[in-house]
């Protein structure tokens, strides 16, 4: 794709704090954002150039939104399929395309691409009733963790079944929908890698991070990750089978588990920028929201090296309130989302405390 020129147009299905980031980044480099999203006060709105208010699969809005775009991107993974093929259909470039965002939806199609294209995952199996269940975690080894295959996020849509038995009470519970029944990873600690794909199929990952979740949802990130250089290459050739498989265009996060053993399993992977890779914002050159940009624009993508450690906290609900004293902190730097309301385990912002190498 030939590069955009700065002043061009670029849209993003999402308004949340990722799209923010996002247009910020684009404005920066010279573009102009619309960005469509249901939510009239959402956090994307207040940064970029055009916000259009309506649903995902607003026919009309869509048209408007690729009329108005050179290329369209997106902050999350869930957007309707149907969407996309509006988008594509009104002659608009989108990425990353169809194929990565599905992929990305059901955690049964998305742990047998992995598998194929030799990005090792857990065991697992599908199932779509109690029955099926019972008899995959049978399969598996009794203790299993059992996700719903669409729509989970941040720890949601999933729960442990200790023994085959519990399995059918655990899929009542999770809604009687179809589900995937994973093997427990006995990891030593979770890790991710934030990669790039650009339109000329060129690739940069980022220094991998480690991550700490508590229920579910990132607590902190701490990059670059201290791990051994042949295993910062494994992680590295893994992303790049992912992206070349994906013919993937935009950044990826890969969240991976560095096992007992050392070896690296794939978790799950975000067709989009991730929250593991917020670090890289006061830690690279290019940060992977600008790389998103860059990629997405048919720019070369940006330097990757670290040029600094950096601790990432997410805060979450009220953690927002000790901003007067992060503010004070003479080495964090302080990123704010700008959301109105801060309900108990929301995402409101996140500080990234900077050290030397
Ligand atoms: P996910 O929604 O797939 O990202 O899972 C959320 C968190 O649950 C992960 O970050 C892990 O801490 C944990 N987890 C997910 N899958 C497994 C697994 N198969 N074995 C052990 N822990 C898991």
């Amino acid at each position: 794709m030939t590069p955009l020129q700065p002043g061009s147009t670029i849209g993003i299905l999402g308004g949340g704090q990722l799209g923010r980031m996002l247009a910020t980044a684009a404005a920066r480099l010279g573009f102009d954002v619309v960005v469509l999203d249901p939510e009239p006060d959402c956090p994307a709105s207040r940064v970029c150039a055009r916000h259009i208010v309506a649903a995902y699969d607003d026919a009309a809005a869509l048209e408007s939104l690729a009329d108005a775009c050179s290329v369209v991107t997106v902050e999350f993974e869930n957007v309707p399929a149907g969407a996309l093929e509006v988008l594509i259909a009104r002659g608009v470039p989108v990425a990353p395309g169809p194929r990565a965002l599905s992929t990305a939806q059901d955690r049964v199609e998305e742990k047998t691409f992995l598998n194929t294209a030799g990005a090792p995952t857990v065991d697992f199996r599908p199932a779509s009733t109690a029955e099926e269940a019972i008899q995959a975690a049978a399969a598996l080894g009794g203790r299993v963790l059992i996700k719903t295959r669409r729509d989970g996020y941040d720890g949601k849509g999933q729960a442990w079944a200790e023994t085959a038995g519990q399995a059918a009470e655990v899929f009542r519970s999770l809604g009687a929908r179809p589900v995937i029944v994973e093997a427990p990873a006995a990891f030593r600690r979770e890790l991710s890698i934030i990669a790039a794909r650009g339109w000329d199929g060129a690739m940069a990952a980022f220094p991998l991070a480690e991550n700490l979740h508590q229920s579910g949802i990132l607590r902190r990130s701490s990059a670059p990750a201290e791990v051994e250089p042949s295993r910062a290459r494994e992680a590295e050739d893994i992303a790049h089978r992912i992206l070349a498989g994906l013919d993937y265009v935009g950044v990826i996060g890969i969240e991976l588990f560095e096992l007992q053993d050392g070896r690296l399993l794939v978790n799950e992977i975000a067709p989009r920028v991730h929250n593991s890779g917020h670090w890289t914002q006061d830690g690279t050159a290019t940060d992977q929201f600008e790389q998103h940009i860059r990629a997405v624009a048919g720019w070369p993508l940006g330097p990757v090296e670290a040029r600094a450690r950096v601790e990432m906290e997410n805060l979450l609900g009220e953690d927002v309130l000790r901003w007067p004293g992060l503010a004070a902190e003479p080495n964090a730097r302080l990123h704010l989302y700008g959301k109105r309301e801060a309900r108990a385990g929301r995402k409101m912002g996140h500080v990234n405390r900077v050290f030397p190498l």
